[in-house]
């Protein structure tokens, strides 16, 4: 129970954060379905993420989101994690429950695929889908495409090491394989999901030609106003649709919103408000 004068604490914790739209997001749910609570943003770099993270729990808060670079440090630093973020390693929901003890979840995968399946009628299933990118964003969205039963999973990241792991951590699901930006092969993909950070500075990795078709997909995680480096790179190639990452936004910080209220929140009126907004 919470009084209206002391609303529950909960917040986003990243580096950098203030792009964000988590405080719009969970202040609509909130207001919707009458929820007292607050969200605050806190920038904190990875040395500090850690004890930062400790004294904000120490200090009363109910709940964190965890964005970039710190998904895979709080998958280490909470007491229990969900099945589905025991499968990432990744961790972008904290919940303070009960018993003092830190519970980890991962929703942006859940989010991602209600975006692609629920909000726009994408089939998974027999398509070819490449995600450039194996930072932490990757590893929440691995297990729930696999399970949507692709033809193949090609993951290339600048890193390539950090791509081949997450190929030996997740080809027990299916048909998944790694390689550097410049050896990706076409034919033309079904899906491809920017899960790099580099649109985030203004930037698009190099690719080969022959990966875009007029009926491919091209979904930036990222989002924002206006084109990203990589949903005008898409648009130049004539790709057959060019989304931004806000349903995968919404759809994720809903599931969190969930976990800590257990109220399932409107996600319709929140994405129509926000593509009203950018
Ligand atoms: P991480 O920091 O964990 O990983 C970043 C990834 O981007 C790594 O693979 C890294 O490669 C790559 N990268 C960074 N800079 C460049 C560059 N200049 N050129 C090529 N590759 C680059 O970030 P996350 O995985 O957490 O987030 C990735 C993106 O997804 C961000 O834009 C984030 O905002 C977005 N996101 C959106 C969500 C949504 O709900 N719409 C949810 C989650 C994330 P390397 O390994 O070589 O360093």
């Amino acid at each position: 129970m919470t009084d209206s004068a002391n609303p529950d604490q909960y917040g986003l914790i990243g580096h950098p954060v203030e792009h964000s739209w988590s405080p719009f997001i969970h202040g609509m749910f909130a207001k919707e379905s009458n929820q007292n609570l607050v969200y605050r943003l806190y920038d904190f770099e990875p040395p500090q993420f850690r004890r930062e993270t400790l004294r904000l729990f120490a200090g009363g808060i109910k709940g964190l989101n965890i964005t970039l670079p710190h998904k895979e440090a709080a998958a280490e630093l909470v007491n229990v994690l969900t099945p589905r973020a025991s499968r990432a390693q990744a961790v972008n929901t904290i919940m303070f429950r009960d018993d003092s003890s830190l519970l980890g979840d991962n929703t942006d995968g859940i989010g991602l695929t209600r975006d692609l399946a629920g909000n726009l009628g994408l089939e998974l299933a027999r398509k070819r889908i490449l995600i450039l990118g194996a930072g932490g964003a990757t590893r929440g969205i691995l297990a729930p495409l696999l399970e949507r039963g692709p033809t193949a999973l090609i993951i290339a990241n600048r890193t390539v090491a950090r791509a081949a792991a997450l190929v030996m951590a997740f080809k027990d699901m299916g048909p998944i394989s790694s390689c550097g930006f410049s050896d990706i092969e076409g034919p033309p993909y079904d899906l491809i999901v920017n899960a790099t950070s580099a649109s985030l500075q203004g930037q698009m990795p190099e690719l080969p030609p022959g990966l875009v078709s007029e009926d491919t997909v091209c979904y930036d995680l990222a989002y924002g106003r206006g084109h990203t480096p990589f949903t005008m790179w898409a648009k130049t190639l004539y790709a057959g649709r060019i989304c931004k990452g806000w349903g995968m936004l919404v759809e994720q910080a809903a599931e969190a919103f969930e976990l800590w209220r257990g109220v399932r929140p409107n996600t319709h009126t929140v994405l129509e408000a926000l593509t009203r907004k950018t």
